[in-house]
């Protein structure tokens, strides 16, 4: 039992780790790919905003180059040492400023020294500013040309500084410098909702769609840097080196960075923009990849316990199945065990019963013998007293006849006579009762004929004794099994005792009546009788038992009728009867031929 309970502690720990392990991966797996789409979408973004920066520089890209070789430009630029501005430049670069949607157009003389401007005539002016100290002013002096981002230092608006040196029989006379506005493209990308931005070569972000994100570095700034930051003014005014970084170095995921802001965690993509060594920076939110990594790691958990469930579920029907089996051939078994435990007590029984049946025959024998000994003292009681009395009588008559006496020898015979008669009663009932063993199969017997034969050979005795028989049998009785000739043996006996029982009764009636019912047919014997008394009516059916003192009555007749009406399957009962009397009742059965057929058959 307990071992049981502690492999289902095992199993549901397994199940956990499984729904575990299962949801982890998955959600690692969703997390992976989802990120992976939003790297391909950082990358679009990046490809797209590319083209829209470089063609932004591009296309004032040419601007100075042709503004220094206008007269006007060249002729301001020569007037050495002169601070006036001329008038002609300052309106030509102002008509160009409009016209091709560049910020400013300035030119510089050659100690970086602004003497004619597109805002000569605005408040912020550049004219008279010195920007010697610009990048964009030592390259162009340098090189031809230069290029520079920064934040204006008259102005204090940032843009983007193209630069290109004007020679004059191949020596320089100045610089021209066109200031591009870079901001439209920030406010297209707010406006489009988009995380994009520029940032300078150091990695700081001048630049950008979301105001959290412009001038502040990628990574913390170097000591180095920040110096250069300052002696350059490149962002005049703004405090870079406290700005925070936007994306911690350790952060960085596969090549790509992750940028920490306050509402959300942006996957941040780069691609350089040459030749200023500037980066074009691109972002977008990692919340929904994580949503849709918790939502496939969710399923697949909830699917990995609907698995699991579907499995103990099987698991359970199977052990069932199993404990059913088992239980059907333990089932069989048992029935098995008890078939065998019952033929072995049908066994016991029948060799029970042969050992009754044996002793009852045994028992049966001993009593035939008693009631053989019973019998033989009666017999002889029976016939040895009227042989003495005959012998007596004989004598007596020889006496007589000596004398010569006729009348007296006639008297004596006929005495004789009597006892010889009263000795052959006694002889034909016993050949009755030696000879019932057999009664032979039984007979279709009308009832009311057997009883209508009885009633007239009883009838000289009921005339004697002044007794009326009444006789009242049902038309169409079905007919009996039995013997006629026994049955009327029975009935003769029955009614001659019930004319005997009202011998000395003041009403002297017998009835004989007879009906039927599905059991059979019943016979019933009424007399006016005394009835019979308890004593006697224990032992009514025993062989010699008689109550009649006269000779004739040998105590038989019960005991030979009772066995003829029980051998043909009916019955022989007596009662007292409520008025006195008593009634005697026989119930026979029907005669069915296949019932006669049978009997004969096991005969
Ligand atoms: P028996 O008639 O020779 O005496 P039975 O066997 O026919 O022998 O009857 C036995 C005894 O049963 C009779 O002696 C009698 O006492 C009693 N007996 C039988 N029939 C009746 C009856 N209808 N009324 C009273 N007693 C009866």
């Amino acid at each position: 039992m307990q071992s049981i309970q502690r492999h289902r502690v095992w199993l549901g720990l397994v199940a956990v780790f499984v729904v575990l392990g299962v949801a982890l991966g998955c959600w690692r797996l969703a997390y992976l790919r989802q990120f992976g789409e939003v790297e391909r979408q950082v990358q679009d973004r990046l490809t797209i905003n590319l083209r829209s920066v470089e063609s932004e520089i591009e296309r004032f890209r040419y601007l100075p180059g042709v503004i220094g070789q206008d007269g006007r430009v060249v002729a301001t630029l020569q007037q050495r040492g002169s601070t006036t501005p001329a008038e002609a430049a300052n309106l030509y670069l102002q008509a160009v400023r409009d016209m091709s949607g560049a910020d400013e157009l300035y030119v510089l003389n050659l100690s970086g020294e602004t003497i004619a401007a597109s805002n000569w005539n605005e408040p912020g002016s550049f004219v008279g500013h010195n920007y010697a100290f610009r990048p964009y002013f030592l390259d162009a002096m340098a090189m031809g040309s230069g290029r520079f981002y920064a934040v204006g230092v008259t102005t204090g608006k940032p843009g983007y500084f193209l630069s290109s040196r004007v020679d004059v029989e191949g020596q320089p006379v100045g610089v021209v410098v066109a200031k591009v506005d870079m901001g439209p493209l920030a406010l297209t990308w707010a406006a489009a909702g988009e995380m994009s931005a520029v940032a300078d070569r150091d990695g700081i972000v001048f630049l950008s769609g979301d105001p959290r994100w412009n001038y502040r570095p990628l990574q913390a700034l170097t000591g180095d840097t920040i110096e250069l930051l300052q002696a350059e003014r490149r962002y005049d005014g703004v405090d870079i080196a406290a700005a925070a970084p936007l994306a911690p170095p350790e952060d960085a995921v596969a090549g790509s960075l992750l940028i920490n802001l306050p509402d959300d965690t942006y996957l941040l993509g780069r691609r350089a923009i040459e030749p200023d060594g500037w980066q074009l920076l691109s972002a977008l939110p990692l919340e929904p990849v994580e949503r849709e990594a918790r939502l496939m790691g969710g399923l697949a958990a909830l699917i990995a316990i609907l698995g699991l469930g579907a499995l103990v579920f099987a698991n359970q029907r199977r052990q069932i199945v199993r404990l059913k089996l088992e239980q059907n051939v333990i089932l069989e078994r048992r029935v098995a065990e008890r078939t065998q435990a019952l033929a072995h007590e049908v066994e016991e029984r029948r060799r029970t019963e042969a050992e009754l049946r044996a002793t009852q025959e045994n028992l049966i024998h001993a009593a035939k013998l008693a009631a053989l000994g019973r019998m033989s003292a009666a017999i002889v009681h029976e016939v040895s007293q009227p042989l003495s009395a005959l012998d007596n009588t004989l004598a007596a008559a020889d006496l007589h006849a000596q004398r010569d006496a006729p009348d007296e020898v006639h008297r004596t015979l006929g005495n004789a006579r009597n006892l010889l008669r009263r000795m052959q009663r006694t002889v034909k009932h016993l050949r009755t009762f030696s000879s019932r063993r057999d009664p032979g199969p039984p007979e279709a017997v009308n009832i009311a004929t057997v009883l209508d034969a009885a009633l007239d050979i009883v009838a000289p005795q009921a005339r004697d004794g002044a007794v009326r028989v009444e006789k009242a049998v049902g038309p169409d009785l079905p007919r009996v099994a039995g013997n006629a000739v026994r049955l009327e043996q029975v009935f003769i006996n029955l009614v001659l005792n019930a004319i005997e029982a009202t011998a000395e009764a003041d009403k002297r009636e017998v009835r004989v009546t007879a009906l039927s019912d599905e059991r059979g047919v019943s016979v019933e014997i009424a007399d006016t009788g005394p009835g019979i008394p308890q004593t006697v009516r224990e032992r009514l059916f025993e062989p010699f038992f008689t109550t009649k003192s006269t000779g004739e009555s040998l105590g038989l007749g019960l005991s030979i009728s009772r066995t003829l009406v029980e051998e043909f399957g009916g019955a022989l009962r007596f009662d007292v009867r409520p008025e006195g009397g008593t009634l005697v009742s026989v119930v026979l059965p029907l005669y069915r031929a296949e019932a006669a057929h049978k009997r004969l058959a096991s005969a």
